[in-house]
């Protein structure tokens, strides 16, 4: 069995799918209430793959919010994430991604000094960031997007917001080792991990956002940021495609102008229909068939009984494990989502 760590993206939006999914208790409470709620399997799945093979899954609510690390709840945060996988391995789930921002505070927190939570010693190994997947199919809407607007790559700059993330660098590396992309312009704060990264690629401009995003033909956004920022479209290029793989979106504004193509990044479409009820709550344009790429990692993982983390720590993520993951993304009958 698989299982999907997730988690809402305002108050707000945690308040209403409270409402409709029937927990009224849940919905007229504030971010206190939230940070004492403990974890919650709120979903059971079955997906059936291309192949024919069916599995089953469950959806663990972890009831954290990303305005806990925007007012410093930082204990309740990380409760949120220790207990939700604590909920997940007790519950015999073999495999199970840490989506969103569970694998950012994971990782921030060293929440790996963790190891007993009450009567379970937590079990990494059955847990997975996800972020392979996600880098993979990121990468392949760079390609594949920038192909349908007429981008050529070969021309093309190319900003990574969020660059020395673990998504970020991943996408990164990928895009100069596997693309003939002219120019990377390589977008974070910290300037010594931005100058590391720099070193490893042997290339790419450091630059602030404001700089780099008028230069920039394609923007790929993979920043933890809490809140997203709003972009005047008249700062842009044109055309100019923007990829937003955040968890909340980075891109706060919706941006409406003609020659402006905003992508939802790190998401797959599935080739049948998905069992769940999750995705309509997290308002995916096909609940059935569109996914994180992240919970499709998990997905993935339990199809080929690969039981292990197959994406963990931080900048550690390989052109080969996107290779393997990427091929079996495809055998299952995902593909990443263009429209
Ligand atoms: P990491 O914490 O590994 O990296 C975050 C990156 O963002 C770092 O480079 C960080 O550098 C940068 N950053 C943070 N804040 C800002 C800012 N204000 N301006 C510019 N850069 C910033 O995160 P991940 O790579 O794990 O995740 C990245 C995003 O992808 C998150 O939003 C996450 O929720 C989302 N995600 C989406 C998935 C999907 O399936 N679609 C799956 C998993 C994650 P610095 O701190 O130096 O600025």
């Amino acid at each position: 069995m698989f299982g999907l760590i997730g988690h809402l993206t305002s108050l707000e939006h945690a308040q209403s799918v409270a409402r409709e999914l029937g927990y009224p208790e849940y919905a007229d409470q504030g971010l206190d209430f939230w940070c004492s709620a403990p974890p919650q399997i709120v979903d059971t799945i079955k997906v059936t793959s291309v192949t024919g093979q069916q599995i089953e899954g469950r959806y663990v609510e972890s009831c954290f919010l990303p305005e806990m690390l925007a007012t410093r709840r930082i204990k309740a945060a990380t409760r949120k994430i220790i207990n939700a996988m604590a909920h997940a391995q007790k519950h015999g789930i073999n495999i199970t991604a840490l989506g969103g921002f569970s694998s950012i505070i994971f990782e921030n927190f060293n929440l790996q000094q963790i190891r007993q939570v009450r009567n379970v010693k937590l079990e990494f190994e059955r847990f997975t960031t996800g972020n392979t997947h996600t880098a993979y199919i990121i990468c392949r809407q760079v390609e594949q997007a920038s192909q349908k607007l007429g981008i050529e790559l070969s021309k093309a700059t190319v900003a990574v917001c969020g660059a020395t993330g673990d998504i970020g660098s991943a996408i990164c590396r990928w895009l100069d080792a596997r693309t003939d992309v002219a120019e990377l312009l390589l977008v974070a704060r910290n300037q010594e991990r931005l100058q590391t990264l720099q070193e490893e690629l042997g290339r790419g401009k450091i630059m602030n956002l404001e700089e780099a995003l008028p230069q920039a033909d394609i923007v790929v956004w993979v920043a933890s940021m809490p809140k997203g920022v709003e972009i005047d479209p008249a700062t842009l290029k044109q055309p100019c495609l923007l990829i937003d793989g955040g968890y909340p979106k980075n891109l706060a504004n919706t941006l409406q102008h003609p020659n402006v193509h905003v992508l939802n990044g790190g998401i797959v479409e599935h080739s049948l229909d998905i069992d769940w009820r999750i995705m309509s709550i997290v308002n995916m344009d096909v609940p059935a068939r569109q996914l994180f790429a992240c919970f499709a990692e998990s997905m993935l993982l339990e199809f080929e009984k690969l039981y292990t983390n197959f994406s963990w720590g931080r900048n550690q993520i390989t052109l080969e494990k996107m290779d393997l993951i990427g091929q079996v993304s495809v055998k299952h009958g995902f593909r990443p989502l263009l429209v």
